[in-house]
């Protein structure tokens, strides 16, 4: 089955649009949207209705949480907090409803766990060698049949191997085929706000009868989203960061 992994599409709707064109004809069975669907971007409500109409399978991010009252603001940073109080005042009750009622993380397959940030906590971030080691290890006590961990919420492309102990970086590979007697971490990147100072939107396909994986980059129209955040009254700050891509 083919699958395509998402993340951290943060109410970004030309990315979302050009992410889902680029899926198009890819045989795609079913959309894995590892969180932050909403915060950051002035589109939240657009891009729920997607995630909702098209049947994604989602699971709740930090921003997601903050925007329905789930958790606070105070340890978001003030750009993030100014959005996430646009977000909260401007989103729809049905889609903060919907968003109350994800999961937290979710198993595909029985051998596929989606999670936003880390296995062991939602907002964790897994940035290095060492946060994934931690990371296969509480997947080997906590979850034994897990060969494949998608996170997300660094927004930066990542994929981490793990076998007899030993944690590997794979770093400048777009495609990539599994081994199934190792367990890997794999990080799509973000949809609607590049960290990897590459412009535009990044996500992933997973062939899971090949154990293929591609990621995926797609230039989209950054300077309508920046006409938008502007004319919204959303920091200035995010709508410069997206041509820097970080
Ligand atoms: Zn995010």
């Amino acid at each position: 089955m083919r699958y395509a992994i998402i993340s951290d599409i943060h109410a970004n709707l030309e990315a979302l649009q050009a992410t889902l064109d680029d899926m198009a004809g890819r045989h795609v069975a079913k959309v894995i949207c590892l969180g932050d669907i909403v915060g950051y971007y002035p589109n939240p409500n657009e891009c729920v209705k997607i995630c909702r109409e098209q049947g994604f399978q989602c699971i709740r991010g930090n921003h997601d949480d903050a925007a329905v009252g789930g958790c606070g603001i105070e340890d978001f940073n003030p750009v993030a907090q100014d959005a996430l109080r646009w977000t909260s005042e401007n989103l729809k009750e049905e889609n903060k409803e919907w968003i109350r009622q994800l999961p937290e993380q979710c198993i595909v397959e029985d051998h596929i766990l989606a999670v936003h940030g880390s296995p062991w906590h939602p907002y964790a971030y897994i940035f290095s060698p060492g946060g994934a080691a931690r990371a296969f290890t509480y997947l080997s006590v906590h979850h034994a049949g897990i060969h494949v961990c998608f996170f997300g919420h660094t927004h930066q492309r990542a994929l981490y191997y793990s076998r007899e102990g030993s944690v590997q970086e794979i770093e400048r590979k777009t495609r990539f085929r599994l081994d199934k007697s190792g367990l890997y971490l794999i990080n799509p990147g973000s949809v609607g706000q590049a960290r990897d100072g590459r412009p535009g939107a990044s996500y992933l396909m997973f062939d899971t009868d090949r154990m293929e994986m591609e990621f995926r980059h797609v230039p989209y129209d950054l300077d309508l989203t920046q006409r938008k955040v502007i004319a919204a009254g959303l920091p200035l700050m995010l709508a410069e960061r997206l041509v820097l891509g970080i």
